[in-house]
């Protein structure tokens, strides 16, 4: 019975994560005397950008100059945004969403969404449940607060996320969308910009409810393009508009990357990273029952620099083994030894269908198709008893070494310790370290 209203409340359980007063909060966390203080990013701009509850509750609004701060907010710490470390904070949050699910998307440098479908049985947990957890460990690793909402969609997600600040939480399951679109003028639901709201409201329309409960004849009357009527589905429940976990070019590809904390020069490490990439790439691949006719990989240097290469591969394949063996005899063109690397990543590209291989000479696609199969079986065993229960030897350090110099995004880390890069790191040693002052 639970279960049965769990799949029409969350056909898809999707949730959004919102940083509060994000930029402010990370100044607030870094600069332990700034918190409780109303702060303010955006002076090199002259304009508030990200202003702390403190100085929100003093009536600082965005957009607002120094000087009409100054007025409303005499005693406002106005800093320089920094957006180096405010982007270490995202990556942050997108890496410890991804430790509980792998679709996330990155939507900004404050916010991602992750759709948590399917995981009540791997976590044993409600997706209530499973929505909180990974609220209360963004919140435990990187001492912002967040808004989240969990919803059957990515507009409704949104609504959920909004709704109580700060550090709220809302659950709406489709059968109660009305109750909160009743309460929310039509202008501020996702997507629906300011033209578009007086458009609408010239025809009527106040509240989101009244916009849901237009027929779709009315939306085609009207002409209403089709992200409105992706709104117009979602607000009513249904699940339209995908997550973008990964880029999709127009002749269709999958990119998996990662990016590793800190850089490191360790071989072995950034090949087994590398190697999963792969693996997590193929099993898209396989999920979407394409074979793939060739790959580009690339290594990213501590410093930005890309390198990389596009290959065709001898034969259409879905077997990670066979692409990290082509990938292993091209790997020492682009790595070189002593530099140090930050990401590695793997597109695979001329994706075909796999009803429509045709034959080959000596029956190499047949083979690779054969390790296609083996696969399969490895996808089934790894959905019933988890991810990653069967793996490549090659991503075995990727996947089972626990420290890496400190910490990496993609295993379990230690409790309360945070992982930055160099230069939040500076910044961070005077308050954390416990020095003197
Ligand atoms: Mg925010």
């Amino acid at each position: 019975m639970d279960e049965q209203l769990s799949i029409r409340s969350f056909p898809r359980a999707i949730v959004h994560f919102d940083g509060d007063a994000f930029f402010a909060s990370v100044e607030q966390m870094l600069n332990y005397k700034l918190k409780g203080k109303p702060v303010v990013t955006g002076k090199e701009r002259n304009i508030a950008a990200s202003m702390s509850y403190e100085a929100k509750r003093m009536g600082v609004t965005r957009g607002m100059t120094v000087q009409e701060i100054k007025k409303v907010c005499p005693q406002a710490i106005i800093l320089p945004s920094d957006y180096e470390t405010y982007s270490i904070f995202a990556r942050r949050m997108y890496e410890i969403v991804r430790m509980f699910t792998p679709d996330v998307e990155e939507y900004s440098i404050d916010e991602c969404f992750a759709d948590i479908t399917g995981l009540k049985t791997h976590y044993k947990m409600s997706y209530e449940e499973i929505a909180l957890m990974i609220k209360k460990e963004l919140e435990l690793r990187l001492g912002v607060t967040f808004g989240v909402g969990l919803a059957p969609n990515k507009v409704l997600a949104k609504v959920g996320s909004k709704w109580q600040k700060p550090a709220g939480f809302t659950v709406i399951p489709a059968k109660d969308a009305h109750i909160f679109l009743k309460e929310l003028p039509i202008g501020k639901i996702w997507g629906i910009g300011s033209s578009t709201s007086v458009f609408l409201h010239k025809l009527g329309i106040r509240s989101a409810l009244d916009f849901a409960l237009k027929p779709l004849s009315w939306l085609e009357y009207h002409k209403l393009s089709k992200p409105y009527k992706e709104i117009w589905y979602e607000m009513r429940g249904e699940y339209v508009k995908k997550l973008v976990t990964e880029t999709n070019d127009e002749v269709g590809s999958i990119i998996k990357s990662r990016t590793f904390t800190p850089a490191t020069s360790n071989r072995q490490f950034v090949f087994s990273q590398l190697s999963k990439n792969i693996e997590n790439a193929c099993i898209k691949a396989r999920r979407h029952g394409v074979l793939i006719r060739a790959i580009s990989f690339y290594l990213k240097t501590q410093d930005f620099r890309y390198k990389g290469m596009d290959i065709e591969l001898p034969v259409a394949t879905c077997s990670p083994v066979e692409i990290v063996n082509v990938v292993s005899k091209y790997f020492n063109q682009v790595y070189s030894a002593g530099e140090k690397y930050r990401a590695s990543g793997i597109t695979l590209r001329s994706l075909i269908d796999q009803g429509s291989m045709s034959l080959d000479l000596f029956g190499e696609s047949h083979r690779a198709q054969n390790s296609g199969k083996i696969f399969e079986t490895i996808d089934t065993l790894n959905h019933k008893y988890g991810k990653h229960t069967v793996f490549l030897g090659s991503s075995f350090t990727a996947m089972v070494e626990k420290q890496h110099q400190g910490d990496r995004g993609d295993v379990p880390i230690r409790k309360n310790h945070l992982f930055l890069g160099e230069s939040a790191r500076k910044r961070l040693d005077i308050p954390f370290l416990g020095k003197a002052h």
